[in-house]
């Protein structure tokens, strides 16, 4: 179902997932795996009530998916997988879309309530954010910066990789959103 090839789209809805959605299921720093691919249709009962919840995250291959925590991790036919070792130990993985599930849902978990007031956050009515009207303020998910190093000698680069990493993994500078590949590159 989710492959590194798919056609994977970060974006984002206020609308409920509806039965044909899918929906990356998570527990504290672990994805919960399906038996196949890594997510789960919305109405798959080992959602239970998690799907009414669920984050809008993107669409994959066309299809809206959404991104919700369960309480226990214990479900049958999902396997806990942290999210290190399944972008670093494991191929074919939709690293974007995993990545940008666990962003969105920290960050929603994070800001239920307004840090200036306390009251309870809503939708942005525009954009990925949560909102408080009496303060109106908007909480945008955190940025993540990240930072690259380049050894050079004449016209040629050092690399380094981790020798258990997937194949596929690289390196980039600046800062990065949820879901966004980097808007710089720098130079030394
Ligand atoms: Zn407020």
């Amino acid at each position: 179902m989710a492959s590194s090839n798919s056609d994977w789209s970060p974006g984002w809805t206020t609308n409920a997932p509806r039965p044909g959605d899918r929906v990356l299921a998570i527990s504290g720093s672990d994805i919960l795996k399906p038996e196949q691919g890594w997510l789960l249709a919305a109405d798959d009962a080992r959602l239970g009530d998690r799907a009414s919840v669920a984050v809008s995250v993107g669409t994959l291959d066309g299809v809206p998916v959404y991104v919700t925590e369960l309480e226990d991790a214990g479900e049958a036919g999902l396997e806990p997988v942290g999210l290190r070792d399944a972008l670093l130990m494991m191929e074919q993985v939709p690293a974007e879309l995993l990545s940008t599930g666990f962003q969105v849902w920290q960050w929603w978990r994070d800001h239920r309530y307004c840090g200036r007031c306390g009251l309870e956050t809503g939708f942005h009515p525009r954009e990925r954010a949560k909102w408080c009207e009496p303060c109106g303020i908007p909480w945008y998910p955190r940025l993540a910066p990240c930072v690259i190093v380049v050894i050079r000698r004449d016209d040629r680069l050092l690399l380094a990789k981790n020798a258990r990493a997937a194949p596929f993994l690289q390196s980039d500078c600046g800062l990065r959103r949820a879901g966004r590949e980097s808007g710089r590159r720098g130079r030394p």
